[in-house]
């Protein structure tokens, strides 16, 4: 069986690994450059590869090909492999057919990687010997080769979910859906939604969809499809007899004729998006029966994800906090939410179609002044012209952080919270939110 492999990186080498142990004839091309640890990587494992072209004779006899989830299905490579009738499937189909342990799988516009970081300090602070994977650090079939783990929690993009087959999650959680992407989709909304909601469609009654009931687009498409697997919401709205809701004070699941209820002020992770992901990842927690002393433990003690809601430091009684992550309006509306002090707001990058009007009310109560960071900041300036008293232009993260510093008041919050991709003055949102916390400790 010849195995092809289209991309050279974290996904695409470990499943060139996973391939060649398995016994299949592999081929790695990647139409950019190789990174040099994982060319070494391919020349100790035997494994045949090209960089910088796709060679048609060396990838079209396929019997089945790997798609690294960067690639775009327009590429001419994958139009050419389509129209031949090859199987493209995603990293997480090719490694899965090789497993017979359970995965629970999170997708969702935001809140993936948290939940999934979170679920998974849940699980293993219960005792569990479970990995992490899917689109966060070490290949899923790099680690399904090194035979690490019992089960995983993965992280699901809908590029990586457009690539399965037969790939089925014991446990799926669906966080929210809201637009992200489109480019990818034909700028067609539902079929961004299909893609999502193909992460359930391999699933029995078996199994378990966890979802957030207060979503419009998810509670739409579920009312128009049926599934299989056992419907599990959670919601901040609704008190529901059975799942997850949220009042003020508490969190409290119902579970399998189980009670969990802990206070809100004793998570670790602040905000209600994270109530969400802290009521579906105890949801997870339970039904893979881990103690409720653990839960509540671990819940209150998880340490964070970089680049999201990130406290950096408070100097003179102000708070700086990094949400570079946040990429889009609806990560940055979350943002805004969670903030109980006055707040100067630095946002802007490459703006992917946003709308901006749903933040109006948040931004009219909290936000003292704006800096906008970014090449083109215009339509962030028109937005918001009438709505904030102060608004500054920068186009440097130390100008930004110094203006902010200037405009802060003690007991102020200073919000790095972008609602727009970094890659204008940024390399991605990593380098920005580095660029923003080295700043505030330079001040
Ligand atoms: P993803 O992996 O889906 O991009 P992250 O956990 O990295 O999600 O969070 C991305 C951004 O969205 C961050 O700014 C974070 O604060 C915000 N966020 C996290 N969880 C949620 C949620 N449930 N709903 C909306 N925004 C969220």
């Amino acid at each position: 069986m010849r195995l092809v492999v289209l991309g050279g990186g974290e996904s695409g080498v470990g499943t060139a690994i996973l391939g060649k142990k398995k016994g299949y004839d592999v081929f790695v091309s990647d139409f950019g450059e190789i990174k040099n640890n994982y060319k070494e990587v391919l020349l100790l494992n035997q494994i045949p590869w090209e960089e910088k072209q796709h060679t048609e004779e060396l990838i079209l006899n396929a019997d089945v090909v790997m798609k690294s989830p960067g690639i775009p299905d327009k590429s001419n490579i994958v139009k050419k492999i389509i129209k031949k009738g090859v199987h493209i499937i995603s990293e997480i189909e090719f490694a899965s057919q090789f497993t017979d342990f359970i995965t629970i799988g999170i997708t969702g516009s935001n809140g993936k990687t948290t939940t999934t970081m979170l679920t998974h300090h849940l699980l293993k602070q219960g005792g569990m010997n479970i990995g992490i994977a899917g689109n966060i650090g070490k290949s899923f079939a790099w680690q399904v080769a090194e035979n690490k783990f019992e089960a995983y929690v993965l992280e699901l993009s809908s590029f990586q979910l457009d690539g399965i087959i037969n790939y089925r999650p014991h446990i799926a959680v669906m966080t929210n859906i809201s637009p992200d992407h489109l480019d990818r989709y034909n700028y067609d909304y539902d079929l961004y939604i299909e893609a999502k909601f193909r992460i359930t469609k391999n699933q029995t009654e078996d199994d378990y969809f966890i979802y957030d009931d207060d979503d419009e687009a998810i509670v739409k498409w579920l009312s128009e499809n049926k599934i299989r697997a056992k419907k599990i919401p959670f919601s901040l709205i609704k008190k529901l007899d059975e799942g997850a809701y949220a009042d003020e004070q508490n969190i409290t699941t119902h579970i399998n004729n189980e009670e969990f209820t802990m206070a809100i002020n004793e998570l670790a992770l602040e905000g209600k998006h994270n109530v969400k992901n802290a009521m579906a990842a105890t949801t997870v927690a339970q039904l893979m029966r881990i103690r409720k002393e653990t839960i509540r433990e671990s819940l209150s003690n998880f340490q964070g994800v970089e680049h999201r809601l990130e406290k950096v430091l408070k100097i003179q009684n102000v708070q700086y906090i990094n949400d570079s992550k946040a990429t889009n309006v609806n990560a940055t509306f979350f943002a805004l939410d969670s903030m109980n002090t006055p707040t100067i707001w630095i946002v802007g990058g490459v703006d992917k179609g946003n709308d901006y009007s749903e933040l109006m009310p948040l931004v009219r109560e909290k936000v003292k002044g704006i800096i906008c960071l970014g090449v083109d900041n215009s339509k962030i300036m028109k937005a918001f012209e009438n709505v904030v008293d102060v608004m500054i232009e920068t186009a440097s993260m130390t100008d930004a952080v110094k203006i902010a510093q200037r405009m802060a008041e003690k007991g102020d919050t200073v919000l790095l919270s972008p609602a727009c991709a970094s890659f204008d003055l940024f390399e991605n949102y990593e380098d920005r939110g580095k660029q923003f916390k080295n700043a505030v400790q330079n001040l």
